[in-house]
């Protein structure tokens, strides 16, 4: 059996590897590092895609979130609401605005942001919500919408977790989730769906004008070449990063799909377990694009189960082990324990087991008789 990774990018490399190559040289024949022709190319070809009207490539998904917010017009005090049960990269730029980071807790189902608390957590000083499209899956983009659209607040979608997943809304239309909030932010960080080989990202809008003030603001606040009329960013995906995504968007639906299928093998082996709560996802539907594989196990030693997997070289992981309300750099008085009855379960019982587009039937089943064998 191949050694089982927590992501596998050599293996996947391997079978695009001519492309790949190729496109990486086509780069280094031109010497159009910095905004070169693979770069406006990729925009052109995500935004199709996605079925969004703008994409604006930046230097990686931290920077698309911030730059996201400046373009919005957000001010010193304005109050922003995120999922507590996240990635730390979507409250830090909140905070690093000197915007207000208001943390709420999550559902336990889809371990997205709570709309109940979304909606007790709303104020005057309200200017935005942040949901994040947790471990791949949507997150409940009507209510989301409908709330906002009733508070005048605008929707900043981090898509890191789940580029290529489509929303279906009460009414029966798809779209691509990252294309139904005012703006999104995703990154192309290795391990994510849609990964280049270093660091990149991009923000997608519908909205012209935002997506003109976001295109000044990546490249220093010009809109005219040494005219600074707003205070930018340094922000670029670069030539060679493009390219290897150029590569890599055709392949985007079939990777998801293979993720897919390893998240129903794995369902399927822990079906009805007593101590195992499965990701729930439509096994014909697109809404979940499992960027991570993530269980709950109730009733349980989880921390003995992950030594156990790692000692049988099975790596797994806690994503995340702290909530964000109890990190010390975003604790804030006015958070009671009370407030996040879920999130604090959840760093208890998540577990985190292998996925990426090229796990093996034998992997699946050694992890999936790993795990069983030591819940009995
Ligand atoms: C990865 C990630 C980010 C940040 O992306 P980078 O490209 O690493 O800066 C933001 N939010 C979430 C939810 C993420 O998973």
């Amino acid at each position: 059996m191949k050694k089982i990774q927590m992501v596998d990018l050599k293996s996947q490399y391997e079978k695009i590897k001519d492309t790949v190559n190729a496109s990486i040289q086509e780069v280094l024949d031109t010497n159009a590092y910095i905004n070169g022709p693979q770069v406006h190319a990729f925009q052109k070809s995500l935004e199709d895609y996605l079925g969004a009207k703008h994409v604006i490539p930046c230097a990686n998904g931290t920077d698309a979130l911030q730059i996201a917010m400046m373009g919005l017009g957000l001010k010193p005090g304005d109050e922003v609401i995120t999922a507590d049960f996240t990635f730390a990269a979507t409250v830090e730029v909140i905070a690093l605005l000197q915007l207000t980071p208001v943390l709420v807790d999550v559902d336990m189902d889809s371990m997205n942001i709570s709309i109940e608390a979304l909606k007790k957590a709303i104020t005057p000083k309200t200017k935005a919500i942040v949901p994040v499209h947790l471990f791949g899956l949507a997150a409940n983009m009507d209510a989301i919408m409908e709330i906002a659209k009733e508070h005048n607040l605008y929707v900043i979608e981090d898509n890191a977790q789940a580029i290529g997943a489509n929303y279906t809304s009460k009414d029966g239309s798809k779209k691509k989730v990252g294309t139904i909030g005012h703006v999104a932010a995703t990154s192309f960080f290795p391990s994510k769906n849609l990964g280049c080989y270093g660091d990149g990202g991009a923000i997608f809008t519908n909205d012209d004008a935002l997506a003109h003030t976001l295109r000044g603001i990546v490249n220093h606040g010009m809109y005219v070449r040494y005219h600074h009329d707003v205070v930018g960013v340094n922000s670029r995906l670069d030539s060679i990063q493009a390219g290897v995504l150029n590569a890599k968007l055709p392949h985007l639906d079939q990777y998801n799909k293979a993720r897919r299928e390893a998240a129903a093998k794995y369902n399927a082996a822990f079906a009805n377990h007593k101590n195992i709560v499965v990701p729930s996802f439509d096994s014909n539907g697109d809404d979940h694009v499992f960027h991570q594989y993530t269980l709950r196990i109730i009733n349980a030693d989880r921390n003995g189960l992950l030594d156990y997997l790692q000692s049988k070289q099975i790596p797994c992981a806690i994503y995340y082990p702290i909530p964000l309300h109890s990190q010390k750099a975003y604790l804030d008085a006015r958070y009671k324990e009370e407030d996040f009855p879920v999130t604090n379960q959840l760093v208890q019982e998540v577990i985190s087991l292998p996925m990426h587009t090229e796990l093996e039937d034998e992997q699946i089943k050694f992890i999936t008789d790993s795990v069983l064998e030591f819940l009995q």
